[in-house]
């Protein structure tokens, strides 16, 4: 099985279970685990930030930085296939109390003009829109990465109208590694950032947000009351740093195969969205619709998944420059036999 569902489906590979066993570890919730330590020191260095807090979930960052970052009764604009709106169980509505204020784009990235066309001051009668978030690189979008000036210019406006802003990172490395844009310059316009360790890092799971020492203190007393603070938690955390280690380096190979599948697919006549980080997105042969194209792909043997209305393809450790052409030779099949 080829497996283009997920960058989630990376399995730890001998080194990483091997820096796992031999972790020093300790009690997480006291900060006496010595191995998240590191692990937090060297997000901090990575982000440039004062500090930085070891999370179980990416989707546990989005959570503590709405509830540091807002009141109840505020309201959070994002783009409209944001992670943090259109996934988690509306957990931000229900562990915040904040309404989303959703900009509808293509590509998951907006301009100041549409993020203040749905802004609002607040008055007695309206929420006041207190955050924005901005997901990098933006998964529902494409795999697509925020413009670094855009970027910048939004952070500016959003505060200009008193709101913070934080970067749902869960792929930041993926658009570092595009851009060559630093992952500390991404940190510094916005109040928060978090970085995904069970995607491109390639490890079992965490995450880790970060900000000023200020926002760490209140994040991680979110993090307490939402159940997230771990003991042992250096096991996890040093599948962590050797995946920044070892994974990242070559997150630029899972860019190049995105490319070569997407265009692979192009020429064979379907619908493709230019990659622009370990995505590849088509339209299915429209005689199989989505659901009948990822069906017969995956009888084929490659495993791809659907987002946004089209098929999703996502390149990551476990998937060599051979499983492209193996899934590209597979794709032929079904579209022959499609037409
Ligand atoms: C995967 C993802 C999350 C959630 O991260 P988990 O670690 O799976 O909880 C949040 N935001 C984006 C953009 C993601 O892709």
């Amino acid at each position: 099985m080829i497996d283009l569902f997920s960058d989630t489906h990376t399995l730890p590979d001998e080194g990483m279970r091997q820096a796992m066993a031999a972790a020093e570890v300790g009690d997480e919730q006291l900060g006496e685990d010595p191995t998240t330590r590191r692990l937090e020191e060297e997000v901090a260095t990575l982000l440039g930030t004062d500090a930085a807090l070891f999370m179980p979930t990416g989707s546990m960052c989005n959570k503590v930085a709405v509830s540091a970052l807002t009141r109840p009764g505020d309201a959070l604009v994002c783009d409209h296939l944001s992670h943090v709106f259109r996934f988690e169980g509306g957990g931000s509505a229900v562990l915040s109390g904040i309404v989303f204020e959703p900009v509808v784009t293509e590509k998951g990235y907006f301009t100041p003009k549409q993020m203040e066309a749905v802004m609002n001051p607040g008055s007695v009668y309206q929420p006041r829109t207190s955050l924005v978030v901005l997901e990098q690189t933006h998964n529902f979008g494409g795999g697509t990465i925020w413009p670094f000036d855009q970027y910048e210019e939004v952070c500016a406006a959003a505060r200009r109208h008193g709101a913070a802003v934080y970067t749902d990172g869960a792929r930041l490395l993926n658009a570092v590694m595009a851009t060559g844009i630093e992952a500390s310059l991404w940190a510094t316009p916005v109040d928060a950032i978090w970085i995904d360790f069970s995607k491109g890092v390639g490890a079992p799971g965490g995450a880790a947000i970060a900000g000023s020492a200020e926002f760490v203190e209140k994040a991680n007393r979110f993090k307490y009351l939402y159940g997230g603070a771990m003991r042992q938690s250096g096991i996890l955390a040093a599948a962590a740093l050797h995946g920044l280690e070892h994974n990242v380096p070559r997150l630029a190979d899972d860019h190049a195969n995105a490319r070569r599948l997407a265009m692979g697919l192009r020429d064979l006549g379907l619908s493709v969205a230019e990659p622009e980080s370990n995505m590849a997105f088509c339209d299915p042969p429209p005689q199989l619709g989505l659901a009948g194209f990822i069906d017969a792909m995956g009888s084929e043997g490659v495993r791809i998944s659907q987002a946004a209305g089209r098929a999703r393809m996502v390149t990551h450790v476990g998937v060599g420059a051979p499983d492209i052409d193996e899934a590209l030779a597979a794709a032929e099949r079904v579209v022959a036999r499609s037409q």
